[in-house]
């Protein structure tokens, strides 16, 4: 089944707000082997919606479409569907019914406009609101339009309870199941060359390279008739990739370092602690991201001038004096440090230039990351690029890999 999404505002082509919605209903539909070929964006405007909706129709089975679903003159997304496949508006009583209800149990005053909302294509199947604004679905020739609300969390919550059971069922029992292999340090080409042969030995799953924040992966895409399926076309190859690159990857069952870093530590019991320079509280932020990090982590101590490392870390002033800020003394100064003020058994640390200019004779890119297990402290030197974002990530998934190594590495016989 082949699937476009359409953002509707704006305000996407003005580069004010990123299109986040095409991103996770294309990771959505991915999930159940439905392929989209197309990601538009197009203006508030009517004829322009009318045009992309019609386009749409014509090359794709599934046609999803966010944003412009409110009470204001500027959301015109239901009439532009409409124009587009010939329907009349027709409100519908019971969610007028319920958009009244909504601002009577409120207490707040209701404008006539709100009621726009309900008017949907003529055969629509309505989809309850999740914050104010409702969706509807409705089949037109071999394809079916889903319109949602723009607003990611409401998006989210109708995607996954009425787009993806109802796709699901048109398009048969497909599923396409990823599973990635990550490495830390090691460079894309690298990796590259280490599988090329059975990289180019591909069919099912299909095997794709990328790199980013100094992490490389390698992604094994499957399609088949069911999970259990997919996997199964999966195991080998990766077994085959993992034992090809060896201790170079990391454990498998996650996606991302920190994924991979916070398991590992859940695994083996470990409360960790952070002090950060150069990622000035990333670490933190992104250990905390995932639901359930208290039970592991215990906190981050950001400390970006040498002072702060000094008074708040307590960095003995010897090593700042004598080695600086930017060194891998100080890097694994602020792991132990982390794991003493919190009493955590992982201290993880980054201290660096993220630039553009040099500080104490460093170039920009000069990272030191730090990590501390149970009376063992490493640091190691990394080199950053690109611009001083990048630069933060390298070093957060740099550092959350030496603490990964370190963990690995005790717990062998
Ligand atoms: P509402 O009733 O809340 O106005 P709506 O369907 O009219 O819903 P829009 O007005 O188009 O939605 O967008 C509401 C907000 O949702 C926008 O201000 C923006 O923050 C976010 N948003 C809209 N489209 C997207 C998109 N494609 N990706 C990410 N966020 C989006
Ligand atoms: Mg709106």
């Amino acid at each position: 089944m082949r699937a476009e999404v359409i953002g509707v505002g704006t305000e996407l082509l003005l580069g004010q707000i990123a299109n986040t919605n095409a991103k996770h209903i294309s990771t959505a539909l991915a999930t159940i082997g439905v392929d989209v070929l197309w990601h538009t964006a197009v203006g508030d405007n009517l004829g322009r919606i009318e045009e992309a909706v019609r386009t749409a129709t014509g090359r794709s089975e599934a046609v999803i479409i966010t944003g412009g679903l409110g009470p204001t003159s500027d959301d015109i997304t239901a009439e532009g569907v409409a124009a587009a496949t010939g329907r009349s508006l027709i409100r519908d009583d019971l969610l007028a019914a319920r958009i009244r209800g909504f601002f009577e149990s409120r207490g707040r005053a209701m404008a006539e406009s709100n009621l726009k909302q309900a008017d949907l294509p003529e055969g629509a199947t309505p989809i309850e609101a999740e914050g104010t604004a409702p969706g509807f679905y409705v089949e037109h020739d071999d394809a079916v339009i889903f319109c949602l609300p723009g607003v990611p969390w409401e998006m989210d919550a109708m995607l996954a309870k009425t787009v993806l059971p109802v796709l699901r069922e048109r398009s048969g029992d497909a599923v396409t199941v990823s599973r990635h292999v990550l490495t830390v340090g090691v460079g894309e080409s690298a990796v590259a060359h280490a599988i090329a042969d059975i990289v180019d030995a591909q069919t099912n799953p299909t095997i794709a390279f990328l790199a980013g924040g100094g992490v490389a992966r390698v992604r094994l895409t499957a399609k088949a008739p069911d999970e259990a399926r997919a996997e199964a076309l999966i195991q080998p190859v990766e077994a085959a990739i993992r034992d090809r690159l060896g201790d170079a990857a990391l454990e498998p069952g996650e996606d991302s370092v920190v994924g991979v870093f916070s398991s590992l530590a859940r695994g083996h019991n470990l409360k960790v602690a952070a002090a950060e320079s150069l990622t000035g509280g990333l670490l933190g932020a992104n250990l905390t991201e995932a639901e359930g990090a208290s039970d592991f982590f215990h906190g981050s101590l950001v400390c970006y001038s040498t002072e702060a490392k000094r008074a708040v870390a307590g960095v003995d002033p010897a090593i700042l004096d004598e080695h600086g800020a930017v060194s891998a003394e100080c890097a694994a100064a602020l792991a132990e440090a982390a794991a003493r003020r919190f009493g955590a058994d992982v201290g993880v640390a980054t201290t660096g230039v993220a630039g553009p200019a040099e500080q104490e004779g460093h170039a920009p890119g000069t990272i030191f990351v730090g990590a501390h297990l149970r009376g063992q402290t490493e640091a190691r030197r990394v080199q950053g690029y690109g611009n001083r974002s990048n630069m933060r990530v390298i070093a957060l998934n740099s550092a959350l890999d030496l603490a990964r190594r370190m963990i690995v590495d005790s717990s062998k016989p």
